[in-house]
């Protein structure tokens, strides 16, 4: 765990003041959880906070309290460059390094002439001012309540504030299923419900909102799986072809990947998704027990994450990309085995 700053920030923040708070590019609910929370709860101490995401995100996430008071970078620029360059500070969540936000938005951020504070639970954070890092935490949401309760502020979460923390906490633990998820997670969880978080209505609007265009395109994506018994790996393809056969609306690839990871034996798993506007692969992997798919990502995939959840990308072709991938295996056949067996 690292905690930097924190007194210093804690008087910084004793006058009201002018806060604009990030998310990763392709915010999930836990970004967007957390950026929502921690404005709600910012406004409520007499600040003015600005929630700014990079690019678009879920429509299954639309519904989160303030979701429509956020700014989207690349679509409403010139607003979040004014609230960006207005802002005394910058609250980064739930990602540990500027590249996370997507090009256009670091430019930007790296100009900035003030201070950053980072809540994150990723690995191996960039070094900023002020600094919450823990890569135990199973979700930046719990980690923003507790950065509320390290303020002797636990009095200020409404029924808003902890619809925002339930929805991030629930979706990056799959549903308090994850070894990340603890016996503290589900006495925060526990405390957001008696604040007013009403958890079967978050449960439905997160994942009984599916268009049937986007269970055709899951049952495309299951087709599609490989498995490679050998390895104990399975992956699953969409080409751009697929994605647009099937509508594809952001979001409806999300949580595909962990199919591959339910075959019973099987411990690592990886989607590749063509993405036309970007030229690249996007990859998705996951693993069970110790393999880490955060160093498998960043040795290989221009990517990271978690010991077992991570993301990547790749500048080549489909076909290029999962060769690379498949001809890998044979290097990691022991470390799968091991991971198996813990
Ligand atoms: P997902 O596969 O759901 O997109 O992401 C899994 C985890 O890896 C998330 O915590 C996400 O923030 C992180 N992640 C996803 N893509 C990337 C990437 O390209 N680079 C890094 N460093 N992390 C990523
Ligand atoms: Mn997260």
């Amino acid at each position: 765990m690292i905690l930097k700053g924190f007194e210093e920030l804690k008087s910084f923040l004793e006058k009201p003041r002018n806060i604009v708070v990030v998310g990763h590019r392709n915010p999930d609910g836990d970004a967007m959880g957390a950026t929502l929370a921690l404005k709600h709860y910012l406004d409520k101490k007499g600040h003015k906070a600005t929630v700014v995401v990079p690019n678009e995100y879920p429509e299954f996430l639309h519904w989160l309290p303030g979701s429509k008071t956020t700014y989207r970078f690349d679509w409403q620029n010139s607003q979040s460059q004014r609230a960006i360059n207005e802002s005394d500070i910058i609250f980064l969540l739930d990602f540990n390094a500027l590249h996370r936000v997507g090009s256009d938005m670091q430019n930007t951020l790296e100009k900035y002439p003030n201070n950053f504070a980072m809540i994150d639970h990723h690995q191996q954070p960039d070094d900023v001012k002020y600094m919450y890092s823990d890569v135990t935490i199973c979700s930046t949401c719990q980690m923003v309540y507790q950065f509320i309760e390290m303020n002797n502020d636990l009095d200020l979460i409404d029924a808003d504030i902890a619809t925002c923390l339930y929805t991030g906490i629930m979706t990056d633990t799959g549903s308090f299923r994850f070894r990340s998820t603890t016996s503290t997670t589900h006495r925060i969880i526990a405390a957001l419900i008696d604040k007013g978080a009403e958890n079967d209505k978050i449960h439905n609007n997160v994942y009984d909102a599916n268009s049937y265009n986007r269970l055709l395109l899951l049952g495309q994506a299951l087709s599609n799986l490989q498995i490679l018994p050998t390895y104990k790996t399975a992956y699953i393809t969409l080409t751009t072809e697929e994605k647009k056969r099937f509508d594809f609306q952001k979001g409806d690839t999300e949580g595909i990947v962990n199919y591959a990871l339910s075959l019973k034996g099987i411990i690592f798993a990886a989607i590749f998704i063509e993405d036309a506007d970007q030229s690249i692969v996007k990859i998705s992997f996951r693993s069970k027990g110790s393999f880490s798919v955060n160093q498998f990502s960043r040795n290989h995939f221009n990517g990271g994450g978690h010991d077992n959840a991570a993301g990547g990308k790749s500048d080549e072709s489909m076909a290029k990309t999962v060769t690379k991938f498949t001809s890998l295996l044979p290097n990691y056949k022991n470390e799968l085995e091991a991971s198996y067996e813990n």
